[in-house]
């Protein structure tokens, strides 16, 4: 790597590199073998959530060997009539996942909300199984309980851009992941 990318700049912040490509890799490849190894002949549904999960996807599902189909939903957030304020609704889920081995492929857990919300929302649907395959995880910052089964990484509670991750729709495209310099 060139030291120019070493620091990016995205509007208002500077990030500087916190885990190399090389690096992300190596994880990817150590969960893509667990899930390789798991869920041999259950012919999972891998639901990859985009936008922040598709470089992970991506490379996930290029080490995936086993039988499976994968597909792409996303989350719309509006304001609903509810205690919870916002709600995530699935949008663009077009296959029937009664009885399924469903695996759900996303960016980062952070609060874990959204990840509960979508478990939620994928339950009603009666699939056999639901796992989680998630990038990253802010272990400090969880606020509900998750079976997190396939993380590749933990970081701490600090704001990331790069691999698929976005400030204000800049910066999913580095390979690399790219931690806020905290400039005050
Ligand atoms: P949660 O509901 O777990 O609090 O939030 C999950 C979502 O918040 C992720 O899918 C992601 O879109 C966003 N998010 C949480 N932490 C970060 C971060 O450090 N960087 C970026 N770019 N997005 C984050």
């Amino acid at each position: 790597m060139t030291m120019d990318t070493d620091i990016i700049q995205i509007k208002d912040k500077r990030f500087a590199v916190s885990i190399a490509e090389a690096d992300i890799l190596k994880e990817v490849d150590r969960v893509a073998a667990l899930i390789n190894h798991d869920l041999k002949g259950k012919n999972p549904l891998f639901l990859c959530v985009l936008n922040g999960s598709f470089m992970f996807a991506s490379d996930l599902m290029k080490r995936i060997s086993i039988p499976c189909e994968v597909s792409f939903v996303k989350l719309a957030s509006y304001q609903g009539v509810s205690s919870t304020g916002v709600i995530k609704e699935i949008i663009g889920l077009n296959e029937d996942i009664t009885g399924r081995t469903v695996v759900i492929v996303e960016d980062i857990v952070d609060t874990g909300l959204t990840m509960q919300r979508l478990l939620e929302s994928l339950g009603t649907r009666r699939p056999k199984e639901i796992h989680i395959a998630t990038l990253l995880v802010k272990p400090d910052k969880l606020k509900v309980d998750l079976d997190i089964e396939y993380a590749a990484m933990q970081i701490p509670n600090e704001f990331i851009v790069g691999y698929g991750l976005d400030y204000d729709g800049f910066g999913r495209n580095y390979k690399d992941i790219y931690t806020v310099i905290n400039e005050d």
